[in-house]
């Protein structure tokens, strides 16, 4: 199985990253995120479902609750450097 990473960097806090091949599509990382910075990819990956995509990585606050609350260790986050 492919381990592809999609990493989006925007202006936010954070590099968000996402193994889309490790989602099965609950949608937690997307609903619990505050500041509704993910959404449903229109991709189909490996399991049948649609991964998450950052439709607004400006907002991202670098929280990491999505990746706290992935149950497949599909999202992650890496902090960019105070400046
Ligand atoms: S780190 Fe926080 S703000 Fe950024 S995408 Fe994840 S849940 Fe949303
Ligand atoms: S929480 Fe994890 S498994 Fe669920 S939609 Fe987000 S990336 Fe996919």
């Amino acid at each position: 199985m492919s381990e592809a990473t999609v990493s989006v960097k925007g202006g936010g806090k954070a590099e968000i990253k996402v193994i889309e091949d490790r989602c099965k599509g609950c949608g937690f990382c997307i609903e619990f995120c505050p500041m509704h910075v993910l959404d449903y990819s229109p991709k189909i990956n490996a399991r049948g479902a649609h991964p998450p995509y950052a439709k607004n990585p400006d907002a991202c606050t670098a929280c990491g609750l999505c990746e706290q609350l992935c149950p497949d260790l599909a999202i992650y986050i890496v902090k960019r450097k105070e400046v």
